[in-house]
């Protein structure tokens, strides 16, 4: 197969292999996008069916520190397509966007399912095959791809497969597969449905929602707090202030109200359900029998929260943690260090972002870069 045609096989037409696809059309090459189901499927549930497309953060050094696996790498990756990017790309393909309030970059529509059509219709000219993709093999010059029905012939290939299965014919190492941003299984569980607003983990130095569920903890921070420890082994302890804006004053409130029940008073602060589940029987004392050493008991249980993790909950994981080793991946272009003309895009590399658009950012950002790679080879 003579090298300067270019003839391109992109590997899942998910997010990251739909924006590699839309690059390399745009500079007028040869692409055939393969996916086991109808392509970009992955797109529709994100951020709750409205996509949360990215995050504003627009400088890269600091866009990189939200990726518990991959930062370093990303270095490089940002620097060249960045969360204005984003944006711009967006843009360029008809989807207006804007950014909320906590910095999330959402379309205007809030639609994922118009971002999916219109990146669909960028990417037309392609070649869809719906087939699943069993190997990939390297014989010297060129690529034979395997799947269910056939075989093909490629001069470059870009695996985007996600989370899905890697290929046994191709030597490349894969960081075990781990859930990540997922709720956690617990030691104690509380009344499901109740949520702490911006509790303080002590230990990661990071705030955010706890959600009470019914076999444990989930919400924002839990999330983060998965990610972080998704190689960690379980059971972990996990300490929270509950109130980190507000040190309670409560021998004053006792000293305010005491006739009151302790849950009566705490409940201006935390949710009631919570405190009796919390203080138990303790919850229904008045306050002038609360004594000093109790006191700080209450005051314990409140900021320095303790819970332990004991797993996470099957399929509540948002993103896959784990994949393709780094080591073996050139961050300047996406290709392969062991096999030329062998590129890689989006959540199949081992990196992993925290929830806010973090993923997709990353699919879009090395999707752009091994586009330009390869149309500059
Ligand atoms: C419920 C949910 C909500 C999310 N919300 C957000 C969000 O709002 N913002 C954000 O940044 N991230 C979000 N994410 C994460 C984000 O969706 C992923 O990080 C992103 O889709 C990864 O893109 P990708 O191209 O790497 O893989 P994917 O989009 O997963 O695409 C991979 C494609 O490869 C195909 N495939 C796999 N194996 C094969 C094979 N052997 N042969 C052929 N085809 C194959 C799959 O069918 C799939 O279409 C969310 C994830 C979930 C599950």
């Amino acid at each position: 197969m003579a090298q300067e045609y270019k003839n391109i096989a992109i590997i899942g037409a998910g997010a990251s292999g739909c924006v590699c696809a839309y690059y390399l059309l745009k500079s007028c090459l040869d692409v055939t996008l393969f996916d086991i189901k109808e392509p970009l499927l992955t797109l529709l549930p994100t951020g709750g069916g409205r996509c949360n497309l990215a995050f504003a953060e627009f400088d890269f050094k600091e866009l990189v520190k939200n990726y518990p696996r991959g930062e370093k790498f990303l270095y490089s990756v940002f620097s060249r397509f960045s969360a204005g990017d984003t944006i711009e790309l967006f843009k360029e393909l008809g989807v207006e966007t804007y950014i909320q309030d906590d910095g999330r970059i959402f379309p205007k529509s809030n639609s994922a399912k118009e971002v999916r059509e219109k990146l669909l219709k960028s990417i037309n000219k392609a070649e869809f095959i719906k087939e699943k993709v069993l190997d990939v093999i390297p014989p010297g010059s060129g690529f034979k791809v395997i799947t269910n029905k056939a075989e093909y012939f490629f001069s470059h290939v870009v695996i985007s497969i996600g989370g899905g299965r890697f290929f046994s014919s191709l030597k490349h190492h894969i960081v075990p597969y781990k859930p990540a941003l997922t709720g956690l299984k617990t030691d104690i569980t509380y009344p499901a449905g109740i949520v702490i607003k911006n509790a303080y983990s002590t230990q990661y130095k990071i705030s955010g929602n706890i959600l009470f569920t019914h076999s444990g903890i989930s919400g924002p921070l839990v999330y983060k707090i998965s990610s972080i420890n998704a190689y960690k082994e379980f059971p972990y302890d996990l300490n929270f202030n509950l109130l980190p804006q507000n040190n309670l004053p409560l021998q004053q409130l006792l000293d305010a109200n005491p006739h009151k029940e302790i849950k009566n008073i705490l409940a201006k602060y935390l949710p009631l359900n919570f405190i009796k589940v919390l203080l138990g029987e303790l919850s229904e004392e008045k306050a002038h029998r609360i004594n000093g050493k109790t006191r700080d008991y209450i005051s314990d249980k409140i900021h320095n929260f303790k819970i332990t993790a004991t797993g996470t909950n099957k399929g509540e994981e948002t993103v896959t943690a784990g994949g393709i080793d780094l080591n073996e991946i050139n961050s300047k272009n996406m290709e392969s260090k062991l096999y030329p003309h062998l590129y890689f895009t989006g959540e199949t590399l081992n990196i992993d972002g925290f929830c806010g658009g973090f993923n997709l950012q990353n699919a879009w950002a090395t999707a752009f870069v091994a586009a330009e790679s390869i149309i500059q080879e």
